[in-house]
């Protein structure tokens, strides 16, 4: 078996946390994150499908040490592994999570989580955070549309929630995911793994092979209440138009304020001793949903 892409990127870039999406960890922090290319899926709505249905083999191959190095030297706390599907490049991934967590940096990984039992929880071992997709409700669309498996992402899922720090995101994709069957289902299954976790609806825009007009910003709320009728955290992203403040789950105070992806964490009292990780409600003393270090 020969890697032929071995170590070569097809971006690297300080994103804001904001943007894997993870609202919950790190709020407000630099994430320096790196892409590959290619992708075990073939979504035709794909919003990066330059680099993940193509491949460049000219790309300048990078050592694993200098792309450490580089996230240190950019003072960031974390790096991600994103934009196509970083598990396809195994191996360089596990070396590069190992290497990164022993040099400070917390892991992050962005991916649709269609993998076997054994290598997702090697993978998994070593990530702090994860963004998983769950695409749709219905197993013939993931296989036959997609060319994935909706049972693989749900056992991700599971596995991720029970190591790490857990969001999802939906594509409202016409067709795929813009109905409130699918949503209610995406919801209702996340709920029995944690409620907590927060579903991230995203506005799709066409792309790739699709060109039906983009989410409406009706359509994109409408379905957030019903996923909020099930989950403690829902937000709706990519309509700029668009706010999603987190909210205590207790009193309704606004925890974290955000506009595009600038974030303002504003309703936190510190745990004992100025602890962030016991961090509160300043209004009614709730545990916030934060990871804050
Ligand atoms: S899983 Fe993500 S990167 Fe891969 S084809 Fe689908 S949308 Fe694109």
């Amino acid at each position: 078996m020969v890697l032929p892409l071995f170590g070569r990127l097809s971006s690297m870039s300080d994103d804001p946390i904001e943007k894997k999406p993870l609202y919950h960890f790190l709020p407000g922090s630099r994430c320096f994150s790196v892409g590959f290319y290619g992708c075990n899926l073939h979504c035709p709505f794909c919003q990066n499908w330059e680099i993940s249905q193509t491949k460049d083999e000219s790309a300048p191959a990078i050592e694993i040490r200098a792309l450490i190095n580089e996230a240190l030297a950019r003072r960031s706390p974390s790096i991600a592994f994103t934009y196509s599907e970083p598990a396809v490049h195994f191996e360089y991934l596990v070396k590069a999570m190992d290497m990164a967590r022993s040099a400070g940096l917390r892991t992050v990984l962005v991916t649709n989580g269609c993998l076997s039992s054994a290598p997702a929880a090697e993978l998994l071992a070593r990530t702090d955070a994860t963004n998983v997709d769950l695409k749709t409700w219905d197993a013939g669309i993931y296989r036959e549309v997609l060319g994935g498996d909706l049972g693989a992402v749900r056992n991700f899922i599971e596995l991720a929630a029970a190591s790490c720090h857990v969001e999802v995101t939906t594509l409202v994709a016409p067709g795929i995911a813009d109905d409130h069957g699918t949503i209610a289902g995406i919801a209702g299954f996340l709920a029995g793994v944690d409620k907590k976790i927060p579903l991230h609806l995203s506005a799709y825009h066409p792309a790739f092979h699709a060109s039906d007009p983009p989410t409406d910003a009706a359509l994109l709320l409408s379905l957030a209440q019903t996923a909020k009728g099930r989950l403690d955290y829902v937000y709706v992203g990519n309509l700029p138009s668009l706010g999603s403040d987190t909210r205590c789950k207790s009193c309704g105070a606004v925890l974290a304020r955000r506009k595009g992806y600038s974030v303002q964490v504003v309703g936190l009292a510190q745990g004992p001793n100025g602890s962030l990780e016991k961090a509160r409600c300043k209004a009614c003393g709730t545990p916030a949903p934060f990871v804050l270090a």
